[in-house]
């Protein structure tokens, strides 16, 4: 696991290694998943908690991330950045203007680990 989020207050975008964004400076996007997710047939699973859903994608640079709410979060090399636009076009999920407006409003700060909102 990668040392994407130290805490779940502390945004992404303070990857100082990742120097090559593909779209401005440093832009970073956030998305909520709330579905399943498959990538290649493969179902995206939480290594923690083993839920299977209820996502909240991070893009910065080429890089996507996956959030779980039990505030476990891994970069997905599965997942390119046109998968990622493609996502934001379903209607199902919410963008955020930052990672953390995005953990703010979802809850993903591990108070609801091991629980699916409705
Ligand atoms: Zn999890």
């Amino acid at each position: 696991m990668l040392p994407v989020l130290s805490a779940a207050t502390e945004p992404v975008p303070q990857l100082t290694y990742e120097t090559q964004p593909t779209s401005g400076p440093g832009v970073t996007r956030c998305l909520s998943h709330p579905r399943q997710l498959a990538f290649r047939g493969i179902p995206v699973m939480c290594s923690a908690c083993r839920a299977r859903r209820d996502w909240l994608l991070i893009n910065h640079g080429r890089n996507v991330w996956v959030c779980c709410r039990c505030s476990n979060q891994w970069l997905e090399p599965e997942i390119s950045r046109a998968d990622f636009d493609a996502l934001i076009a379903i209607p199902d999920g919410t963008t955020y203007p930052s990672v953390a407006q995005g953990l703010t409003a979802l809850g993903f700060d591990g108070a609801f680990a091991g629980t699916y909102l409705e």
